[in-house]
């Protein structure tokens, strides 16, 4: 058995029941067989392998709080503290109903790569809880947040872990937690990144996710001598990423045609309002269906079937999984030429493999859409300065750092003989530095 296929087997039993978990990491692995067979025996000597699939730490812990009718309530807190290797853990904090330790260890393990893509010295981590922000009171988001950081405090730090916003983490619940982590602390330090412009948060952190992965596409396009202007895209999700996504493609010149949330799909032919989009989602907290009720010319359709829909450009952002070998058929069939992941891991292993064998350019996840996790890591740099940079002065280092991105991917991805594989070529490109560190500095 090769090296890459026993740590996957001791990963699988080490793990049970862990699928997202053994899923990234077989992904990575598989890819990375090239590099490492050509240094088989000191990487085993080493344990390279080993070390790099086992989170350094796994803080979990209780969180109750009490609801508006006087109700306790008790959630399950989470920080993967993954790899330090190259930079104290960065990562951002989850809050969904389907969150478990599984989907916070795939993406922490995502984001020791993405990170290390970067440039920027930052490790890898991940954190967050089963507790669902839908639907609850301002009051209710308050006193969860003030309880999980009550505990979480313990093990971050400005030089030592510092989570940001993901899924149901935006800029209310981000200043909640830091309003805690101050009280308990009394330190004014970068301990998390994505607050507020008052309080520390930097320009273009917000939109930085979702603009990232359009200089990303652009690249991708560029590369094969193509622009996008003119193209049709659809974007799953019509949260931070898919919004400001939708915002960058339409500077560009493109027409976004569909946006969706987890009830259903819009499809507006003449091309998304975005400001409609954003006083539903942003300031009233609504449903992607609400659209209609002001574009009546757009579509609301229930389920799943956004990428039923002919495009050019397919941005999954909305969640893991969400993209499967036969939406991966359908996007081929109605002309489909780039696929681009907003989200972590959004499409199945069976699509990416139909991607890559089927001439769909693709980028994964870890590299177009760590833009956000760069400008929290410039957010970071700012508060250490104690100084605030504009929105061009970010959004110029933005686009810098997906340039390359894109150009580290590619050229690992040639190095190893699998020119255009940008998966193999991220994966190989994130791994090679976390490697490099984690060698020079021992066994620990
Ligand atoms: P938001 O919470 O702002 O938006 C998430 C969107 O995805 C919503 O429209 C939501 O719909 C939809 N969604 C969530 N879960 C599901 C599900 N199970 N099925 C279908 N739709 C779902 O999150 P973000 O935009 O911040 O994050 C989106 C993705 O991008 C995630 O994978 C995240 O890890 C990734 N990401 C985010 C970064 C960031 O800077 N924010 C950085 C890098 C990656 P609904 O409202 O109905 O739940």
């Amino acid at each position: 058995m090769s090296y890459v296929d026993e740590v996957y087997a001791k990963v699988v039993a080490k793990n049970p029941g862990e699928c997202e978990f053994h899923q990234a990491v077989k992904e990575v692995l598989d890819s990375l067989k090239l590099v490492i067979e050509a240094n088989e025996e000191k990487y085993r000597k080493e344990a390279i392998l080993e070390r790099l699939v086992e989170p350094e730490r796994i803080i979990t812990f209780r969180v109750p709080w009490v609801d508006d009718k006087g109700q306790a309530q008790v959630n399950r807190g989470y920080r993967v503290q993954f790899n330090s290797a190259i930079g104290p853990y960065k990562g951002g904090l989850r809050l969904h109903p389907s969150v478990n330790q599984s989907i916070l260890k795939f993406l922490g393990f995502e984001q020791v790569f993405k990170n290390s893509l970067t440039g920027l010295p930052i490790g890898g981590g991940k954190g967050g809880s089963d507790f669902d922000p839908k639907g609850k009171s301002d009051r209710e988001v308050m006193a969860f947040c003030q309880s999980f950081m009550t505990e979480l405090y313990k093990y971050i730090g400005a030089d030592q872990d510092v989570p940001a916003g993901d899924i149901g983490v935006g800029a209310r619940e981000i200043g909640y937690l830091y309003g805690q982590y101050k009280k308990i602390t009394g330190q004014y330090e970068g301990v998390l990144t994505g607050k507020g412009l008052a309080y520390g948060g930097s320009l273009a952190r917000t939109q930085a996710t979702g603009y990232g992965l359009v200089y990303m596409v652009v690249e991708m396009l560029k590369h094969e001598g193509q622009e996008l202007a003119d193209k049709t895209v659809i974007i799953s999700g019509s949260g931070n990423v898919a919004i400001y996504a939708t915002e960058k493609a339409q500077q560009y010149g493109a027409k976004v045609v569909a946006l969706s949330d987890s009830n259903g799909y819009i499809y507006d032919k003449d091309g998304i309002k975005l400001d409609i989009v954003k006083e539903i989602k942003e300031v009233r907290r609504g449903r992607i269906k609400e659209y209609v009720d002001q574009v009546p010319t757009a579509v609301y359709t229930e389920g799943k079937g956004i990428w039923t829909i002919p495009c050019d450009v397919a941005l999954p952002c909305a969640t893991q999984n969400e993209l499967n070998l036969d939406d991966a058929k359908t996007l081929k069939a109605n002309g489909c030429i780039l696929v681009a992941e907003g989200a972590n891991m959004p499409s199945t292993r069976e699509a990416t493999d139909y991607y890559l064998e089927n001439g769909i350019l693709f980028m994964p996840g870890k590299a177009a859409n760590a833009g956000g996790v760069a400008t929290s890591a410039l957010e970071m740099t700012q508060n250490s300065e104690r100084l605030s940079w504009s929105f061009e002065e970010v959004d110029e280092k933005l686009h810098d750092i997906m340039v390359n991105i894109f150009a580290k991917a590619a050229d690992a991805a040639e190095r190893y003989g699998v020119p255009g594989n940008y998966v193999a070529g991220a994966n190989i490109a994130g791994f090679e530095k976390v490697v490099d560190a984690m060698m020079a500095q021992g066994i620990v």
